[in-house]
């Protein structure tokens, strides 16, 4: 198999990505915009950026793939990460290291692989951004250097992250298992349980800083209609998609969670109803907007909205309960719109 120019230490590797603290965290919308970049640039099925833990690698951005991680044993990203160098196969059905093996024989999806190490501030190899596709192809030099820069921003944000603020006060929240049990696997958003924790703390951050807790449920519209038409997969991959626009077209500080379903929750801290407001149409627009694409068809999804101001006396639960009222009556108006409920009092 390979070798290894620059073995690396794996303990100390483990140690750097666990000292992150960035696995099991919820998808980034800067993230997926450079893997949604990769992928059209390069027009392969998939583009990724893993991070290469003990038994598996995780999936920080997906595009073309609905799982949020898989075993170590099936990873080219562990090769490429463990050589500390980039890694190109161009068909696992013939390359001389890998034809053969469990991980190609395995990997259909993966018969061409362009993996490119990304490091920590201390030049630690983490994981990759890598291109998969099922058919065998070749990258240029230019096309390889085009990764390579693709790959350098990737790793720039990815350490900048380390010592940003928000990332900061998760990892003093939350032990990593507590928050592997608050992500949702198939959006990567927070889920319900999530969504109970950050409401506190959000309430107390709104207040601290003289700001309003705003909630905003959204719910899609006709979504057992996606499903009947385009199976549960073509469901899924909206609920996906869904997840991306509306982390787009909210701040870094706003909390989006999968309520269940296809109900979302959005908490985020505003001066005032019009602002409010505001974030909750740029969330309806970014859905409405543009047609998602499916495998086989284009879909026009849309969506409706409840807003809330969480009232100074008032229980996070019962706002999230008037947001609700608020997104009954989206529904009832005709849907593909947002209402607002009045103030409790
Ligand atoms: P409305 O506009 O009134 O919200 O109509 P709707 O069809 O969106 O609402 P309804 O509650 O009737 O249906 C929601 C559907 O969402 C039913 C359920 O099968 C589907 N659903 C819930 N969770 C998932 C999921 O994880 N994946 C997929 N594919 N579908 C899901
Ligand atoms: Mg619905
Ligand atoms: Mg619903």
């Amino acid at each position: 198999m390979l070798d290894a120019p620059n073995p690396v230490d794996e303990t100390l590797r483990q140690q750097a990505l666990d000292r992150l603290e960035l696995l099991d965290t919820p998808a980034d919308p800067y993230l997926d915009t450079l893997t949604r970049l990769a992928h059209d640039l390069f027009g392969v099925t998939t583009a990724l950026v893993t991070l290469v833990d003990r038994d598996r690698q995780w999936f920080k951005s997906r595009q073309g793939l609905d799982v949020a991680e898989t075993p170590r044993s099936l990873s080219y990203c562990s090769h490429a990460v463990m050589q500390d160098e980039p890694l190109f196969i161009e068909d696992s059905h013939v390359d001389v290291r890998f034809a053969g093996t469990e991980l190609a024989l395995r990997n259909p999806g993966a018969r061409f692989y362009a993996g490119w190490p990304l490091h920590d501030a201390e030049g630690v190899p983490l994981g990759t951004l890598c291109l998969a596709d099922p058919k065998a192809r070749q990258l240029s030099e230019r096309e390889k250097s085009q990764l390579r820069d693709l790959a350098y921003l990737a790793e720039g944000y990815l350490q900048l992250q380390q010592n940003s603020q928000q990332l900061d006060d998760l990892r003093d929240a939350l032990s990593r298992e507590q928050r592997k049990g608050m992500l949702d696997a198939l959006t990567q958003l927070w889920n319900r349980a999530g969504l109970l924790h950050f409401l506190p703390l959000e309430q107390a951050a709104a207040e601290r800083s003289q700001l309003r807790l705003g909630l905003i449920y959204c719910d899609l519209d006709h979504f057992k209609r996606v499903n009947d038409t385009h199976g549960h997969d073509g469901g899924d991959h909206v609920l996906w998609e869904s997840a991306r626009r509306m982390s787009g077209a909210v701040r870094p500080q706003d909390v989006v969670t999968r309520n269940g379903g296809e109900e979302f929750v959005i908490l985020t801290r505003v001066h005032d109803k019009q602002e409010l407001l505001q974030i909750a149409e740029r969330i309806r627009l970014a859905i409405a907007s543009q047609p998602m694409q499916l495998e086989q068809a284009q879909l026009q999804q849309t969506a409706s909205l409840g807003c809330a101001l969480l009232g100074p006396d008032e229980s996070s639960a019962d706002a999230l309960k008037r947001a609700d009222q608020a997104l009954y009556r989206a529904k009832h108006g005709g849907r593909n719109r947002t209402e607002f409920a009045p103030s409790p009092h």
